[in-house]
């Protein structure tokens, strides 16, 4: 990062950033690329250059986009959302996303995208969902959009290519930030004439970044370093799970996320774990998260706060 040639990309001439965004495209298969502050923007800038004020998107009632993004799509947008349930799998029901493509119609917002999120909640979607859901948006004359914000972590998962994961998607959105361990940054992916609206309505919401090729140095470092290990955090995560398991918590994990039932007082298992070193969000279901700055011992080590931890024997799966 220290040193990364910089240029003003607002102008698109910082080397580094240009490289950042050749190198991505070229791994997912995608014409060009842009980068981002926050995986937030890039979907909003996603969803913005997809769809007009007052078209439609459908996707997840689970998916980062419709949830935890501050309904910027609704807010900067003018982005008529159509949630749909996410099944236990993470995927829309092919059938409910046809049924909710409305006509063409003056009483219905005019439905102009289908979001998808891989993983969901750390789960993979399969292979041959994700082909059957972009053929659906195709023959329905939708445009697709992936959130991959933690698309390699399925494609290591998968043993595939994150390039077999993103065909027949128009967009894709990877942080970069995530598992891959750079401290900031995105990544959007789609055609030419995709990425330059995209390119607009970034600089519109204050995304256009001067010398940033600091950061997309991260990023370069993150794609040519940080992509097979994330196996590693998969075994942590499942070393985790089994562990949580012997101590009789109902536990699922998927990819580098475990997923824990504990039935008591969240503040209070919060606080505890916090007082042996590990950080948790206060939640009923709490959700751990492993990434290349923890390591087996660290694994352990928070499996001994656990144990540490008087549970009521009354949680039910
Ligand atoms: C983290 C995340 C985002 C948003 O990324 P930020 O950089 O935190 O704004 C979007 N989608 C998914 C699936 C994510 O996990």
């Amino acid at each position: 990062m220290m040193a990364a040639d910089v240029g003003d990309d607002v102008f698109g001439d910082d080397p580094t950033v240009n490289r950042l965004q050749a190198r991505a495209a070229e791994i997912a298969g995608f014409e060009a690329a842009l980068f981002f502050p926050s995986g937030t923007q890039s979907n909003l800038a996603a969803l913005m250059a997809h769809c007009e004020r007052g078209e439609a998107v459908i996707l997840g009632l689970e998916a980062h986009s419709y949830r935890y993004e501050a309904g910027g799509a609704a807010v900067l947008g003018s982005i008529h959302s159509r949630p749909l349930p996410n099944r236990p799998d993470g995927t829309l029901d092919l059938a409910e996303i046809e049924a909710a493509i409305e006509p063409d119609d003056p009483h219905f917002a005019r439905t102009r995208l289908l979001a998808l999120e891989n993983t969901i909640g750390g789960r993979v979607l399969p292979r041959r969902y994700l082909e059957q859901a972009a053929a659906l948006a195709r023959r329905r004359g939708l445009a697709s959009h992936l959130d991959g914000a933690r698309i390699f972590n399925a494609a290591v998962a998968l043993e595939t290519s994150v390039n077999s994961l993103c065909a027949g998607f128009d967009s894709v959105s990877v942080c970069l930030s995530k598992g891959l361990g750079a401290p900031v940054g995105t990544v959007l992916l789609g055609s030419g004439g995709f990425i330059d609206r995209a390119r607009r309505v970034r600089k519109m919401l204050g995304g256009g970044m001067r010398q940033a090729g600091v950061l997309a140095a991260a990023g370069l470092y993150a794609l040519e370093h940080n992509v097979s290990r994330l196996a590693i955090d998969h075994d942590h995560a499942a070393r985790l799970a089994q562990g949580l398991a012997r101590l009789g918590l109902p536990v699922e994990q998927h990819t580098n996320m475990v997923f824990v039932r504990h039935g008591v007082d969240p503040q209070a298992l919060a606080a505890h774990l916090g007082a042996h070193g590990v950080l948790v969000l206060p939640a009923p279901r709490l959700r751990l998260v492993t990434h290349l700055d923890v390591d087996a011992a660290g694994i352990d080590r928070a499996l001994a706060a656990f144990a540490a931890f008087r549970f009521s024997s009354t949680v039910t799966p």
